[in-house]
Formats: structure tokens, C-alpha cells, sequence
């Protein structure tokens, strides 16, 4: 099957026809349809963050179920399924706490002296981007990197759950718990980011702020339901939202993985309010905080996958899609081959598209 390979870090993406053993007794076997590109692999493709290579990239995929282990009782083939990274044991302190996306082990692979999932003709080893590898014709997985969902999604829309939309709602239902009425300010209207504001808008807020370099980003942003634009271009975005609200929000988010914006974000929330980073930064990236900012009263924090249970949050999100609360079409801005998936990385670091598409 033809996959979409890292050989080095930083690199860019060569296309692969590899061997995709068969299914241990708890591992499911995907037909991929759709792979979103998501900003977590552009991390690796850049260097910023490391991973073992060669690596079959890719993470935030839906697809039909093949064929199912031994042991699998939860998925049947003809199955529709999303794949989520933040795979989970099921039985660490962090699983058994209702936190699945901070399990501790690393129930990604097969572990030590079982044969690798995915090989080259001449046998050589090739992982799985966390344990999934969606830029790929086939996924061999874990049972518990995948939920199912209703057939009535369209599989290229519930890709997205898998990642970008899952994380960007989750911060805001999840993390945060944006009350209805509160201010919201989301900084970076990439697909994360317009989830963010999706979710803001669902959970009632009063206003939500939308902060962007990319005019076009912001148009959009205004059609999935932010109330106000701010064009970091023209002037000071922190100082911009301040006078929006008369002192901040009650609730901010950053989701890009910038250190610059990160800090941002920390200044847009009010006295006493609350700042959550959603972009992923770079291990040594470094952030600043004064004296006077640490006796603000804020709440800063960080979130992954949105602090949810993919499990349980990528059918309810499915569920709000199919009737008309969440808006997943206009959120897909290209489809392509997987032959173009090095295009789609250039777009999404020219700011330019909110979420390709992989089709298969
Ligand atoms: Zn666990
Ligand atoms: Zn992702």
C-alpha cells in the first residue's frame, strides 16, 4: 500500500509503497478514505519535534474497517472509524482518572519483539506518526486509537474530529468550560483555531474575538461564528482586544504554538481570567511572565486533544455536524491526492488554507 514517508527530520514527504503485516488480536485494519493535514506533523517535518524515522506521517484520518484481531469486539468490518493519536491503555492512573489523552504508557506500538506493523519490501522497519499513520492507503492499528462513527458523516468531514476540531471544541467545553455570555478571544484562526471559535460560539458566549494575520482567515473565522476580527498586522492585537472589551477577555486561547503569541494570549485575558495554550511549542521554547502578571489571578494552562475522551467526544461532535450546530464543510479548504500532501504542508505554513484534505 502507497504511504506518505518521513525519512529524516526536517525533510519533506516521499511517497512509498509498503507492507502492512495483519492484525495482532486487539488491532484494527483501516481502509483509509480522507487524512486531514493537520500542523502537529508540520512540527516534525520542520524539526522542531522529533520522532523515530522513517515514519508514516499523518494522524487526524477516517476510514472503513477491513479486518479486526482476534480479541476486537467493539469494531466489525464495514465499520466507519476516525483515528485519534492519544491512543490509551485503559488501565494506567491517568486512564482509570478520566484522562485517556494523559495516558502514561505508550500503548502506540506493539512493543518490544513482535514484528514491526508496517515493513519495506527488504524488511525494513517503518513506524506509525504516533502510533497511527493516517497519510496512508491502510492503517493497522490499535483498537484503542479508533471510535466509530454514525455512517451519515461524510468521512473527509469526520477526519477532522480526529484532531483539530476535537482539541480546539475540547479547550473550549473541556478545559476552559466557557460559560455563556463570557468574552472569548482565539488567537490564530487556522483549523484549531476556527474550532475554538466554533465552540465558543456553540457554548454561548457573548463575543467572540478572532485574531489573525490572514484576512481571509478572519472572513471565515466570521462565518463559523466569531463576533469581532482583529488583524494582528494592524497594530497591537493585545492592545486591540483590551479596547474591545474594556480590559480583556474572560477566556483566551492560542492556537498556534508561538511563543510570541502564547504570551499574547496570557495578556488578553482579564484580571482573574483564564489563558489557555492549545498550539503545540517547541521543547526549549521560552515565555516570560512578570511578577505582576503571576498576581493576576489568571489561570494559564495548557490542553491536549482538547482535555477530552475521544471515545466519547468525536460522536457527540459528529452528532452536533449532522444537525447543523457544527460546521466541518466550511472548514475544508482543499482535497488532494496523496501524491500533493508536500503542497498542502506549503500551504498550511504560507497561512494560507484552514484544512487539507488527503483523499484516498
Ligand atoms: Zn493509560
Ligand atoms: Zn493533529
Amino acid at each position: 500500500m502507497r504511504a506518505a514517508v518521513l525519512r529524516e527530520i526536517p525533510g519533506e514527504l516521499t511517497i512509498e509503497d509498503l507492507r502492512v503485516d495483519a492484525p495482532r488480536p486487539r488491532e484494527v485494519l483501516i481502509r483509509t478514505v480522507a487524512a486531514g493535514v493537520c500542523h502537529s506533523d508540520l512540527h516534525h517535518l520542520d524539526g522542531s519535534l522529533q520522532h523515530a524515522v522513517p515514519v508514516v506521517m499523518g494522524h487526524e484520518s477516517a476510514g472503513i474497517v477491513e479486518a479486526v484481531g482476534s480479541e476486537v469486539t467493539d469494531f466489525a468490518p464495514g465499520d466507519p472509524v476516525v483515528s485519534c493519536l492519544s491512543v490509551f491503555c485503559g488501565h494506567c492512573e491517568m486512564c482509570l482518572t478520566g484522562h485517556p489523552y494523559r495516558c502514561f504508557k505508550d500503548p502506540s506500538g506493539r512493543g518490544k519483539g513482535v514484528p514491526s506493523r508496517l515493513t519495506r519490501d527488504d524488511g525494513a522497519v517503518v513506524h506509525q506518526f504516533y502510533g497511527v499513520g493516517g497519510f496512508a492507503e491502510e492503517m493497522l492499528v490499535s483498537e484503542h486509537a479508533v471510535v466509530k462513527v454514525t455512517p451519515d458523516i461524510p468521512l473527509d468531514r469526520a477526519a477532522l474530529l480526529g484532531c483539530g476540531v476535537m482539541t480546539g471544541l475540547g479547550a473550549v467545553f473541556r478545559t476552559a468550560r466557557v460559560e455563556p455570555g463570557t468574552t472569548v478571544a482565539v488567537v490564530g484562526a487556522g483549523g484549531v483555531g476556527l474550532a475554538a471559535i466554533q465552540g465558543a460560539r456553540i457554548a454561548g458566549a457573548a463575543r467572540v474575538i478572532a485574531v489573525d494575520r490572514v484576512a481571509d482567515k478572519l472572513t471565515l473565522a466570521g462565518r463559523l461564528g466569531a463576533t469581532d476580527a482583529v488583524d494582528a498586522t494592524d497594530g497591537d492585537p493585545v492592545e486591540q482586544v483590551q479596547e474591545l472589551t474594556g480590559g480583556g477577555v474572560d477566556y483566551a486561547f492560542e492556537a498556534i504554538g508561538n511563543p510570541v503569541t502564547v504570551r499574547q494570549c496570557f495578556s488578553m485575558a482579564k484580571r482573574g481570567g483564564f489563558a489557555c495554550v492549545i498550539g503545540l511549542l517547541a521543547s526549549d521554547d521560552t515565555v516570560t511572565l512578570t511578577g505582576r502578571d503571576i498576581s493576576s489571578l489568571k489561570i494559564f494552562t495548557s490542553t491536549a486533544m482538547g482535555g477530552g475522551s475521544f471515545r466519547v467526544d468525536i460522536p457527540r461532535y459528529a452528532d452536533m455536524y449532522l444537525r447543523g450546530v457544527l460546521d466541518l464543510d466550511s472548514m475544508v479548504s482543499a482535497r488532494l491526492p496523496i501524491t500533493g500532501v508536500n503542497d498542502a504542508f506549503t500551504a498550511m505554513k504560507a497561512g494560507e488554507v484552514a484544512r487539507s484534505v488527503i483523499t484516498f
